[in-house]
């Protein structure tokens, strides 16, 4: 049995933050104690963390990212090694990425390959939700065999017809599904037959630049869906996680249907809540860089979505992580918005931003830990193994030095990924030492881990409802 002790931080959770010393044995925490006492200064351990003057922070937990996703016929850059190696220097110590049914295969087949890609790769903890994009009746039975082996939660997609879109009637099914057996369905929000045609006019009237991506995106498309999903999560019985929220419209659908007491939840993005149009309105095809959906709104939603962080009209800040480089992957869309690859890199900066936040006066250091660790913990059945620091739970723990300066950049970042969505951005605060598991996988500046000590999570249904 090897025994790590935390000595001397500030340890914040959802919950509190306590001066307290932290042990750790193998890989669990097995017991706080108010710094000073006698019951602490009488622990040994085989290794001493000093943490004076740094925060003891839960390991984030990254709810939505893409590694290696396919995607307008290239694959998202980073691969689960160097995906999860970043989030690891960025102190996300778990990740819920999202395997794929391709129309006309099983969800079995979709997540065995998504099991292949990431066994024995990944840096940190990780776990899957599924995404479905061919509801049928086998499809739909595969939902309660997914849901029993720990794989609780099923993205369905309003947008890209053709792709991963479910008419109506299938999210209907699948909610309906959700609701018997305990899976949480999350959307993605988008009306994607109205934005084809907003598409197809743009370019026949030659407007080819990143910046239309945003344009054709309509804003009332995204609050149009989001109010869909709420009633037919409504008429099912079912609760909703809407994915990516970016308008300040959808967010009032999400606080309209709390406040009438629904289980509706609401994720929101740091690109979202940091970038803008005028990023994709960039010259010289620099928007590309900006181009993800939901898109990047003006700059005026910025405080809609804060708004709703405070109010927990949204629960849960994850990355939607899915880097594409600059150079010959968003390239694929020059003289044509509707051909750059979807999507941001932003793993290793959402704890970051998000502490940037919390010295902005945003939001408190206890709701950064809670939207960025506590609740998607919770949302996604993790908790208390995951998104928190109490005797029992798994030693993933980031002693953060809230006084240092970082400047993000792609010159420094461990994504695999050629530019920064950051870049140049200043931020106060930065993961000192990461420990997964009671391993410690990054410390001051060097890198410590490997590819496969990441294990597999299975996961409850979700612990969030009301
Ligand atoms: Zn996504």
């Amino acid at each position: 049995m090897s025994r790590t002790l935390i000595r001397g931080g500030l340890v914040i959770t959802a919950a509190d933050e306590v001066h307290a010393d932290v042990l750790v044995e193998d890989e669990k925490v097995v017991a706080l104690a108010a710094a000073g006492s006698t019951v602490a200064e009488g622990w040994t351990a085989d290794t001493v963390i000093d943490a004076t003057g740094k925060y003891v922070i839960p390991g984030g937990v990254d709810a939505h990212t893409h590694m290696e996703l396919p995607f307008g016929g290239t694959f998202a850059s980073d691969s689960f090694e160097t995906g999860t190696r970043a989030a690891a220097w960025g102190g996300t110590t778990t990740i819920v990425d999202f395997a794929v049914q391709s129309v006309g295969e099983s969800l079995r087949a979709g997540l065995d390959t998504w099991h292949a890609k990431a066994e024995g790769n990944c840096a940190v903890d990780y776990a899957f939700h599924m995404i479905v994009s061919d509801v049928n009746e086998h499809s739909l039975k595969e939902m309660d065999l997914l849901v029993d082996e720990g794989v609780t939660s099923f993205k369905l997609f309003m947008a890209y017809p053709g792709v991963f879109y479910s008419d109506d009637g299938r999210i209907l099914r699948a909610m309906q599904r959700g609701a018997a057996n305990g899976g949480l369905v999350m959307m993605h929000a988008e009306n994607g037959i109205a934005i084809d045609v907003l598409v197809e006019q743009a370019l026949a009237a030659g407007r080819t630049d990143p910046r239309y991506h945003g344009e054709v995106r309509r804003e009332l498309l995204e609050a149009e869906a989001t109010h869909r999903a709420i009633r037919l999560a409504e008429v099912a019985g079912a609760p909703l996680y809407v994915v990516h929220v970016s308008a300040e419209q959808a967010v009032a659908e999400l606080a309209t249907a709390r406040d009438r007491g629904l289980n509706v939840f609401g994720e929101t993005c740091p690109q979202y809540l940091f970038l803008s149009t005028d990023n994709l309105a960039e010259p010289d095809f620099e928007g590309a860089k900006y181009v993800c959906s939901t898109p990047l709104r003006p700059k005026e939603h910025q405080a809609a979505l804060w708004k709703g962080l405070r109010t927990n009209d949204l629960q849960v800040v994850s990355t939607d992580h899915c880097p594409f480089c600059f150079v010959g992957q968003k390239e694929l869309g020059r003289g044509d918005f509707s051909k750059i690859p979807n999507g941001l890199p932003g793993v290793e900066n959402r704890m970051d931003l998000l502490h940037q936040a919390v010295v902005d006066g945003q939001i408190s250091r206890r709701r950064w830990i809670e939207i960025a660790c506590a609740t998607p913990a919770r949302m996604f059945g993790l908790y208390p193994r995951k998104g928190t620091i109490a005797p029992g739970a798994d030693a993933d723990i980031v002693i953060y030095d809230p006084g240092a300066e970082q400047v993000v950049s792609a010159a420094t970042h461990h994504m695999n990924v050629d530019y920064s969505a950051y870049e140049g951005k200043r931020l106060r605060g930065k993961a000192r030492t990461v420990m997964s598991r009671g391993t410690v996988v990054v410390d001051q500046d060097r890198y410590l881990g490997r590819a496969g000590h990441g294990r597999y999570q299975t996961r409850e249904t979700c612990q969030y409802l009301v």
